[in-house]
């Protein structure tokens, strides 16, 4: 994978007293809200019944009588946005056999203001730099392939990323006080639509000239099943088919299953018992209300009887755990196992801003999607299963049991809280970098606890670097205080091989 990032903001700051002076170097909040998350109605929707048209950024197909289908590029105008992420909203292309035009619900998620900078197709809103790779590197994107993101790090800032061979390049699009963007200063532009349109007829110092824009392979995730299940999430079981085991837990089973004969699901079956239903509903209230691309969306449960039914978003590849095993480092590099680093601590920085805890994060509880995509499953579970540390030590299946990734404080005197959080992430690093294997092999639970009563550290692995071992290191630390904040791990990832580049002096390589 690419990972030349181009310093030219920093070369153009130095040289020049005329660009505006940004001077954030602190830690800046890294969540991943923009363009992934249901989006308020614009503010000229709220305020006066006019009328606004908008523009398909995807493909939707309806999933109940009330909804519209669309295709990306088509042209709807939006006629009413009370509903929470799901807009009323009239086709402006398609007519019903009366010559009516079709009318239904959208997901708000799925469409942009018409002329707007997100309708464009090039525009990717706040796409991760690792995540931008990866869509670029999609196969049927070609040399020149580009896309515009908003900086993660450099909030009101943009950054291009351009697909040259088989390297994925990134720009910084530098402001002028005025607001032009540039990437050289001799050569700026009031909009950016006027950027790309030069770009796209000469590179002009760029590695190559724009071509096509990157492919938009990523459908979001719309985060209720339909608009009807947007406040009423306990659904009837019976809308729900069960199609195939996918796997089995130490609470019950994982199927995937179909909601209304129309979207796919993951369906967790809680073996009866294994939960308190009203500790589980109340959970379930605030987990369903967490919405990051990172984080696996519950869509709806089925709690009015046993097996009380958790019904999430479907990821094809299963757990992050078989398939770092499956792989066993043939095809897996550092760059995607640092990208897997990064994507989860996005997620737990997500998670770290909203004052929620994991309790329960191993590579079992991340799951693989399409296109190298990771997503954090279970988060907050473990709080309502009925086991307490005894019954853990006691369970049969003792590689499974999260003992080896509970914190010692978390083990000790049950005080879980985010920085026990980053010490399992610690694990998972473990996990990423040694294709799955079992931390502290061949100890008993007894043995671990003792031996990090001692002090004990898992050692470096054979294969491992030692930034990425030095990182482990810190969310190891015995006083939790002491740990990295995920804020922080999300960066250090992100950067990490940026860093390498910096400190070899190269400020800006083309
Ligand atoms: P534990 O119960 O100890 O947490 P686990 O995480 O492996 O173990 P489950 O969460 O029940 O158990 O998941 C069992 C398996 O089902 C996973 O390993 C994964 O392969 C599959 N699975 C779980 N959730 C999903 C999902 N949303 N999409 C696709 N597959 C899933």
């Amino acid at each position: 994978m690419g990972n030349v990032f181009l310093r030219v903001w920093a070369y153009f700051k130095l040289c020049l007293p005329c660009v505006s002076e940004d001077t954030t170097d602190s830690p800046v909040v890294i969540v991943n809200r923009g363009a992934h998350h249901a989006p308020d109605p614009p503010q000229s929707l709220k305020q006066k019944p006019i009328i606004l048209y908008f523009v398909a950024l995807f493909d939707y197909e309806a999933r109940t009588a009330e909804d519209l289908s669309f295709h990306a590029g088509d042209k709807l105008q939006v006629l009413n946005t009370s509903q929470k992420g799901w807009w009323w909203a009239r086709h402006l292309e398609k007519e019903d056999s009366s010559g009516q035009r079709l009318e239904g619900y959208i997901p708000s998620n799925y469409v942009a203001e018409d002329s707007s900078l997100q309708a464009e197709p090039w525009f990717f809103g706040a796409v991760s730099r690792a995540d931008a790779e990866n869509q670029l590197l999609y196969p049927k994107n070609q040399t020149g392939a580009f896309l515009i993101r908003e900086s993660e790090t450099h909030k009101g800032d943009f950054s291009l990323s351009v697909l040259d061979g088989k390297v994925v390049k990134h720009y910084r699009i530098g402001r002028l006080d005025g607001g032009n963007f540039f990437i050289t200063p001799r050569k700026t532009f009031s909009t950016l639509n006027e950027f790309v349109s030069y770009y796209s007829t000469i590179s002009d110092g760029l590695c190559v000239r724009l071509g096509k824009p990157c492919l938009k392979i990523q459908v979001p995730t719309t985060f209720d099943l339909s608009y009807n299940t947007v406040d009423h999430w306990e659904i009837d079981r019976s809308s729900v088919q069960l199609l195939k085991r996918l796997g089995t837990g130490q609470f019950g089973e994982v199927w995937e299953g179909l909601w209304n004969n129309t979207v796919s699901v993951a369906v967790k079956t809680l073996k009866p018992g294994s939960m308190d239903p009203k500790k589980f509903l109340g959970e379930a209230e605030i987990m369903k209300t967490l919405r990051h691309p990172k984080l696996i969306q519950l869509y709806a449960v089925c709690s009015s009887e046993e097996p009380i039914y958790i019904i999430t978003e479907l990821l094809r590849h299963g757990s992050l755990r078989e398939y770092l095993q499956i792989d066993a480092g043939s095809k897996i590099h550092l760059a995607q196992q640092v990208d897997m680093a990064t994507q989860v601590a996005s997620g737990m920085a997500y998670l770290e801003l909203n004052n929620y805890i994991h309790r329960d994060l191993a590579a079992r509880n991340v799951l693989v999607g399409e296109h190298n995509i990771y997503k954090i499953a279970d988060f907050g579970l473990a709080r309502i299963l009925k086991v307490d540390n005894e019954d853990m030590y006691k369970m049969k299946d003792q590689e499974k049991l999260p003992i080896k990734w509970t914190a010692p404080e978390a083990l000790q005197n049950n005080t879980f809280s985010i920085k026990s959080d980053v010490w399992s992430f610690g694990i998972l690093l473990y996990e990423i970098i040694t294709y799955g294997k079992v931390p502290y092999s061949g100890k008993t639970h007894n043995e671990v606890v003792l031996m990090l009563r001692q002090n004990y550290r898992l050692p470096q692995p054979p294969n491992c670097p030692q930034k990425f071992y030095n990182i482990m290191m810190e969310c190891w630390h015995e006083n939790p205080k002491e740990r990295p904040t995920f804020e922080r791990l999300h960066l250090t990832f992100e950067d990490y091989f940026q860093a390498d580049l910096y400190s070899e002096g190269n400020n800006f390589i083309r």
